[in-house]
């Protein structure tokens, strides 16, 4: 039967990769799927099970007023499996989705296995297949086939490490203390945030104090002196900051003339600016520290973080040079790319590219054109902004509201309202596109998740 199919190959069972084989293999391609557990473990995965989840159970908040919460809601109109069992095996978890995980990993196991056009191979790849590919082989991607991956697409563009700076949304950002420069007279791209010698001293003893994040046991982590976490800097001595990532030379005031103490400078991340980045502030800080010690920063005491600074291992693309927003290859168009892989962060977020990476790449197999959800749904603005970020220290990304257009403020109506709306507007935008992917639908949603006996 399946020789009158068409065909691809999925590599990688985790997260994106199961989404990837079943989204295709609903649209009629057949899918040879290729993982290397239970054979060969990744550093943090324990078992065979497909999609595995290799630390916490939770795939985040739910709501109407959360951004994870729009991506999930999209993923079950999608009828993506990962939702589907995520839901079909949830725990008690307040606000948050978060689930049982045996068999949440058994239920997608199943369905996978389960579907008469997947063919599961137990083998490691060391080298990038021919034809319709999905490379969805996550952070702990083997060895060979990364050097492989290196090797087709050039050093610079595989990063081996996360060492990311907190982001910040631009309008949680005080502009009354904040002003645009660039350093020694150059174009103001910068927002810049300036301390007093008091407010630098408050800074530092809280930094000192912060306890670091305790890495997993399976990394070492290294520090390059070009990504040193802003902690292992601090512990230098209390000045080392001032004349590193903070220093203030050609950052005089523009109206007073004055150079601050100390400064952090923000830079964009995304084209419309409503992401903004500490520069040189990678941190490995514990999140509820890392907040405490953001907000200290004079500018920033209400920051809302859309991103948390992390140091660990990773695996990922520089997105924004090689990828289209179907998660296509710009320049190996046969090449789709999903997961941590592809540059996002997250359960939720993997398994939503998964479900993208795997629709284009079946559709390319039909002889049908790749397709993007609209720029008001969560994954719409996740794609955008992998294919269209700064390429320059570009780093993972997880859902979040400034992925999306903010909408016109109302009188009266506070943030939570207006991410509502948000909510609401890129819910039904997703709908009306979903059958654009085309395809016999399978039951979506919790409904067709199948539990092993
Ligand atoms: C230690 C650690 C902890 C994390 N904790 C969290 C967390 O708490 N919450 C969260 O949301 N995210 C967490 N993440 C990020 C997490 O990995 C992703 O969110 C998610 O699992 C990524 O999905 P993926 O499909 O890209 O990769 P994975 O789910 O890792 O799937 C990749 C699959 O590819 C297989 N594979 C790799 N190389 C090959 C090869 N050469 N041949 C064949 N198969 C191969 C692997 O065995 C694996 O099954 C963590 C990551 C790490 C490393």
């Amino acid at each position: 039967m399946e020789a009158t199919h068409k065909r691809i190959t999925v590599v990688g069972a985790g997260m994106a990769g199961s989404e990837a084989a079943l989204a295709a293999a609903r649209l009629g391609v057949a899918v040879d799927l290729i993982e290397m557990r239970p054979t060969k473990l990744t550093p943090a995965h324990k078992t065979g099970a497909f999609a595995e989840l290799v630390c916490s159970n939770s795939f985040g908040g739910e709501g109407e007023s959360n951004a994870k919460g729009l991506l999930q809601a999209e993923m079950l109109e999608a009828g993506g499996i990962v939702m589907g069992s995520a839901h079909a095996n949830r725990v008690p978890a307040g606000a948050a989705l978060a689930v049982d995980r045996e068999p949440f990993s058994r239920s997608v196991t199943a369905a996978v296995r389960a579907h008469p056009l997947i063919t599961v191979h137990e083998r490691e790849l060391t080298k990038v297949p021919d034809g319709i590919v999905v490379l969805a082989t996550g952070p702990l991607t083997g060895d060979a086939l990364a050097a492989d991956i290196k090797g087709l697409l050039g050093d610079e563009f595989l990063g081996f490490y996360d060492a990311a700076a907190p982001v910040v949304a631009y309008d949680s950002i005080d502009m009354a203390v904040a002003y645009r420069k660039g350093r020694y007279g150059q174009a103001a791209d910068y927002i810049n945030l300036p301390f007093t010698e008091e407010e630098y001293g408050a800074f530092y003893a809280a930094l000192e104090a912060a306890r670091s994040h305790t890495p997993h046991d399976w990394e070492k982590l290294e520090f390059f002196e070009g990504c040193m976490p802003v902690e292992e800097i601090g512990r230098r001595g209390r000045d080392t900051l001032r004349f590193g990532p903070m220093k203030p030379v050609g950052l005089e005031h523009p109206e007073t003339g004055k150079r601050p103490y100390a400064a952090v400078q923000l830079r964009q991340e995304d084209a419309e600016g409503r992401m903004w980045s500490l520069v040189g502030f990678q941190t490995g800080l514990k999140w509820g520290d890392q907040k405490a010690i953001v907000q200290l920063i004079p500018g920033l005491q209400a920051a809302e973080i859309v991103r948390y600074g992390v140091m660990h291992r990773n695996t990922y693309l520089n997105a924004p040079r090689l990828l289209a927003p179907t998660l296509g290859m710009r320049d190996h168009p046969r090449l789709f790319v999903a997961g941590v892989l592809a540059g996002t962060e997250g359960y939720l977020e993997s398994s939503a590219t998964g479900w993208l990476a795997g629709s284009n790449a079946a559709r390319r197999a039909l002889g049908l054109p790749g397709v993007v959800p609209p720029v008001e749904t969560m994954l719409g603005g996740l794609v955008r902004y992998l294919a269209t970020a700064n390429p320059q220290g570009f780093q993972p990304m997880n859902a979040n509201w400034g992925l999306v257009p903010d909408v016109d403020k109302v009188k009266g109506q506070g943030k939570r309202e207006r991410r509502e709306v948000m909510y609401r507007r890129g819910l039904a935008a997703f709908e009306a596109w979903l059958p654009e992917v085309g395809g016999a639908a399978e039951p979506a949603g919790a409904g067709q998740v199948l539990v092993p006996a």
